[in-house]
């Protein structure tokens, strides 16, 4: 975790805090700058409460960060997967961690994009982020971290996809219930992702 900067430690690129004074809307408290944190990287070595997989219907493994979780963790993760007969597109299970050196994963379907049905995808993937958070704190877990869930094979659009993440870790923080969770992580893995991350985040997170 201490090497994970936060938002408000984002803050200090000056570019960052130009964008932040043009886009104020509503002020979050500023506590919730010190407890949302950016980082661009292998979401499997994290050593924090809980990782967020981006995983499919089966809950079977997969290509992209579902693989990557999976070999991480080792084959007791596919073993208690198996047990769980599987998850709906919107909602999220969770299980140990393993070998991985975070305690808990869990595991959210993310919808695969189409544009015909933007609306429903869009329904879908907020409650991918928001039954992830609930779970988390359900577990008493503080920290989770979540990849760009849908974004990869699933083929979501990056700016649109981020515009949700970002919003509902911002309405989950600010309630009551969120109040349990110290920190949540944005974990990117292409440069082109973490500058649409960095763009959006002062938009949902301003500097007060
Ligand atoms: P989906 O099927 O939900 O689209 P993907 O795994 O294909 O999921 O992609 C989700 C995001 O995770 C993509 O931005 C991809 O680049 C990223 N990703 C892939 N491997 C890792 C990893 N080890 N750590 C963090 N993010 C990853």
């Amino acid at each position: 975790l201490k090497d994970l900067k936060t938002v408000a430690q984002l803050y200090k690129f000056a570019v960052l805090k130009k964008l932040a004074a043009d886009k104020l809307r509503h002020l979050p408290r500023p506590d919730l700058l010190e407890r949302v944190a950016l980082f661009q990287g292998d979401i499997t070595t994290l050593k924090i409460d809980s990782i967020v997989n981006a995983a499919n219907r089966s809950l079977l493994g997969g290509g992209g960060v579902d693989g990557a979780i999976h070999s991480a963790a080792g084959p007791k993760l596919l073993e208690e997967c198996r047990g769980l007969n599987g998850c709906l597109t919107g909602e999220s299970k969770i299980t140990r961690g393993y070998n991985l050196p975070a305690r808990y994963i869990i595991h959210t379907v993310g919808p695969v994009f189409s544009s015909k049905y933007a609306d429903e995808k869009a329904e879908q993937l907020e409650s991918c982020y928001k039954t992830s958070l609930d779970l988390a704190v359900e577990n008493g877990l503080e920290h989770i971290a979540f990849p760009s869930i849908s974004t990869g094979i699933y083929s979501y659009p990056i700016v649109d996809a981020t515009r949700i993440a970002l919003n509902t870790v911002r309405t989950f923080l600010e309630s009551e219930v969120g109040n349990k969770l110290d920190r949540v992580i944005f974990v990117v893995w292409s440069d082109k992702d973490l500058e649409v991350y960095e763009s959006l985040i002062p938009e949902y997170f301003p500097l007060g």
